[in-house]
């Protein structure tokens, strides 16, 4: 099977040239796939894709007409492919569902404790010989309220890994778990959570109905100096409520993994150019504000994962003409990315 790997980094390189099953013939590109880019598929069987390759209907019809069959995505959520498009066209969709939900929650719990005690300023203080306190005050995580908002996989897993540091944990799910409840963790209704939380953790995916969940009406209901964490993606805040719920002092502390308009930015080397995204720019002059690049997932383990998973999918459906990770469009859902 041809694949073309899209979206390359050299970290895509170096994993999925290892292992390479025999039946594969790679190709690698460093372009994001999009309507200009899709033509490079001529002749590929499948594509391999990640979190910001832009799959609309109108790439999806270029993939189709250049014989594309199989698209595998390199990461659980497929908010980025047009489902229905792809089945109108009958290219199968693949995705990796789960590859470390350690890496994601670990990251969570890193953003929440730098932000606290505020170690990325310490370090580069220290760095420059500036050995002051002020400023750097956190507060003990022993006591304090989190709000998780998604109690699938990585949202569970964040649970076991904060419950070390003798928290409340409040919980809100769409679709709550019994084996959360056993856990002895309390489902509360989000408005209860906003209120009670000192930390607000997102882990729930991007749909129809969870985009820009944390909006102005939602930032009015919670704790004076919450801190917001958001590992999962981008628009499930409206990043412009969110600065003004900073200027106001609503939100005392942000943490992002993820940023609704991270695909102009994130992966690339931009250090040498003017960022064009005012948002973005006025996000980062705030001094409690973390952003890091879509990085959560970024751990040994999980690229490990990633590679093994997308290449059993590509091999399964070759053989069988299925796998246990296809996405299946689910018509008129707001619950499937
Ligand atoms: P999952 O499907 O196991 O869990 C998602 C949970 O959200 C489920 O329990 C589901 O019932 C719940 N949910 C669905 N709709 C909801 C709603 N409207 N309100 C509240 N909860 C709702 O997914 P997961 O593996 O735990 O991943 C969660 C998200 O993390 C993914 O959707 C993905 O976007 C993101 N993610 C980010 C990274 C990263 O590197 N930053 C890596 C992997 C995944």
């Amino acid at each position: 099977m041809k694949l073309a790997v899209f979206s390359t980094k050299k970290w895509v390189r170096d994993s999925f040239s290892s292992n390479l099953p025999p039946s594969l013939d790679i190709t690698f590109f460093e372009a994001r796939l999009n309507a200009e880019t899709a033509v490079l598929a001529d002749g590929f069987d499948s594509i391999c894709i990640f979190v910001n390759d832009d799959v609309n209907d109108t790439v999806i019809g270029i993939l189709a007409d250049h014989g594309v069959r199989i698209i595998a995505m390199r990461c659980a959520g497929f908010n980025n492919v047009d489902l229905k498009s792809a089945e109108m066209h009958g290219i199968i969709v693949c995705r990796v569902p789960a590859y470390s939900p350690y890496a994601i929650a670990e990251h969570a719990l890193g953003l929440i404790l730098s932000l606290n005690r505020k170690y990325h300023r310490a370090h580069a203080r220290v760095r420059e010989g500036n050995f002051s306190l002020d400023g750097l005050m956190g507060f003990d995580m022993h006591g304090k309220t989190i709000g998780i908002i998604g109690t699938g996989r990585i949202g569970r897993i964040f649970m076991n890994v904060i419950s070390g540091l003798g928290v409340k944990i409040l919980a809100y799910d769409k679709f709550p778990s019994d084996e959360v409840k056993t856990k002895g963790i309390t489902y509360v209704e989000l408005e209860q959570l906003y209120k009670d939380s000192d930390i607000i953790s997102l882990h729930c995916p991007l749909t129809y109905e969870t985009y820009h969940l944390i909006n102005d009406f939602a930032i009015k209901s919670m704790k004076k100096g919450v801190m917001l964490i958001n590992t999962s993606r981008g628009p499930l805040i409206d990043t412009g409520s969110v600065i003004n719920g900073l200027k106001s002092g609503i939100i005392g502390y942000v943490g992002l993994d993820v940023y609704e308009e991270e695909g102009d930015l994130f992966f690339e080397d931009l250090s040498d150019e003017v960022i064009q995204d005012d948002t973005f720019v006025r996000l980062q002059t705030f001094p409690n504000v973390l952003i890091t690049s879509h990085q959560a997932f970024f751990t040994t383990e999980a690229i490990d994962n990633i590679r093994d998973t997308t290449f059993d999918n590509l091999i399964q459906i070759e053989d069988t003409g299925t796998c246990a990770n296809i996405v299946i469009n689910v018509p008129d859902t707001d619950t499937v990315r």
